[in-house]
């Protein structure tokens, strides 16, 4: 049996799942996870729902409790950050400066959340993409009564500002995009967020942010907000700032390995490998998907857990593949597989859950079917190129969406496609 270790690096969605799923495909050797964050694994869709409401606490938002974790027999390395990665040898440095030669990595560090020049200083500008983050928020919107900017419509900003709402605050939800996340769902669906923001009394601005306003006397380490700036000119007044304007790829630590392409996350090909013995999952993973063809990044939960399973049977695989004699002890004799899945996302604004399957972003060709206004009860499907590639559903019950997954499942025609659409939509309100 070898000495070597696997080890995971991000101790997340998708980097838990990782190391589950090594253990469950047989690798008995030892195994390190890596987190950078001081908590046990935890979930992030709550972060910006339940956990910003306050309905629940942090408790209730972790994956496994230490208990739970005990049985992976893990080097569990939270607070620990790694800063590089040989690739040729496998080999990890940590912050601490150690060396950590592996048999095998997957790499699955996420996103962080993009920031605004001068933000760091600025008492009441925000970020929200980490468990901290989130309770700093909470902690500052307890009470009600704050003048809420939320920068980026894309969806953090529209679930946040849909939280804040309801717990009280005025909110201004200022982005680029004409109406809320249309270029995740597009002009139709956007539209009708807009209107359930507005009918709900968040101030709805096209715009894009470039500075912030701070009180007279405020000194760069620490200034009072009083607003931000538009590029157009305009200000907003302001006593607390949401930044969600989108996130970055956490490949800063890997730059200097020429091996790997880090240009939009980490680059790997359709088995999730980035290098012989690398692998990658969840948000920083930019993959071959072999049914949609382009190299592919989701930044959603689900498919940080499937990826996470994928890219463990894969290494798990090519270390059979590698080195058969010395591998037959610990790990399972299996094929690489290539990672198809059909994306899905979700989102909870008030009381509307959006559900999408495939891809709903890019679409040249989009048809959105409002089946019941009041209900929010609405279909829309996506296409590129003549092919459905996604579908959208809100209000529907699961049975409908079920069925409206399985048309993007495969490639269709968008004339068949849309047969289809409409035969689940009839059922739905027949
Ligand atoms: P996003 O979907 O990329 O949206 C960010 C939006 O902000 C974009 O429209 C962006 O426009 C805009 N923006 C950027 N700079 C701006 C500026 N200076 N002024 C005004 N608008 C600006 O990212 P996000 O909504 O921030 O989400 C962050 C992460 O959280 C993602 O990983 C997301 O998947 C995750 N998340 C997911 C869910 C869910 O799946 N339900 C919920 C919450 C969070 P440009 O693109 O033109 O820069």
């Amino acid at each position: 049996m070898t000495a070597l270790p696997l080890a995971v690096v991000g101790a997340s969605a998708a980097g838990l799942a990782a190391a589950e799923a090594l253990r469950r495909f047989g690798w008995t050797g030892p195994l390190t996870l890596i987190g950078d964050e001081t908590h046990l694994p935890y979930d992030r869709p709550p972060l910006s729902k339940q956990l910003l409401h306050g309905t629940w606490e942090a408790e209730r938002l972790l994956l496994r409790s230490a208990e739970q974790l005990d049985p992976l027999g893990l080097d569990l390395r939270l607070g620990t950050r790694a800063t590089g990665l040989d690739a040729a040898t496998r080999t990890l440095t940590l912050d601490g400066g150690e060396q950590l030669r592996c048999a095998g990595v997957i790499i699955a560090t996420g996103v962080a959340a993009r920031t605004l020049p001068g933000a760091a200083h600025i008492d009441g500008v925000r970020t929200l993409r980490t468990l901290d983050d989130a309770l700093a928020l909470r902690a500052r919107m307890t009470g009600g009564g704050r003048r809420l900017v939320v920068v980026g419509n894309g969806v953090l900003g529209c679930e946040a500002a849909a939280v804040a709402r309801e717990l009280g605050h005025e909110v201004t939800l200022v982005g680029r995009d004409p109406v809320p996340m249309s270029r995740a769902v597009g002009p139709g669906v956007g539209a009708l967020l807009a209107d359930e923001h507005r009918a709900r009394g968040v101030r709805l601005l096209t715009g894009a942010v470039d500075g912030f306003e701070t009180a007279p006397g405020s000194t760069d380490e620490g200034a009072r907000l009083t607003g931000v700036r538009l590029a157009d000119g305009g200000l907003l007044p302001a006593d607390t700032v949401l930044l969600a304007i989108g996130s970055e790829p956490a490949v800063g630590w890997l730059r200097d390995e020429p091996a790997l392409d880090t240009s939009d996350g980490l680059r790997c090909d359709a088995y999730c490998a980035a290098a012989p013995g690398i692998y990658a999952a969840g948000d920083v993973a930019r993959w071959d998907h072999p049914v949609h063809g382009a190299p592919l990044r989701f930044e959603h939960r689900m498919n940080a857990t499937e990826q996470g399973m994928a890219a463990a049977r894969n290494l798990l695989a090519e270390l059979a593949a590698e080195a058969p004699e010395s591998a037959a002890d610990d790990t399972p004799a299996q094929e690489r597989r290539p990672f198809a899945p059909v994306p899905y996302f979700w989102s909870d604004q008030y009381g509307i859950k959006l559900q999408a399957y495939g891809l709903t972003a890019g679409a040249d060709q989009v048809e959105t079917t409002v089946i019941d206004r009041a209900a929010h009860r609405t279909v829309a499907l996506y296409g590129r190129d003549g092919t459905a590639t996604g579908v959208l559903a809100a209000g529907l019950p699961p049975r409908q969406v079920r069925a409206l997954r399985a048309l993007v499942a495969t490639p269709l025609p968008w004339e068949e496609a849309r047969e289809r659409v409409k035969d689940a939509t009839a059922t739905a309100t027949g």
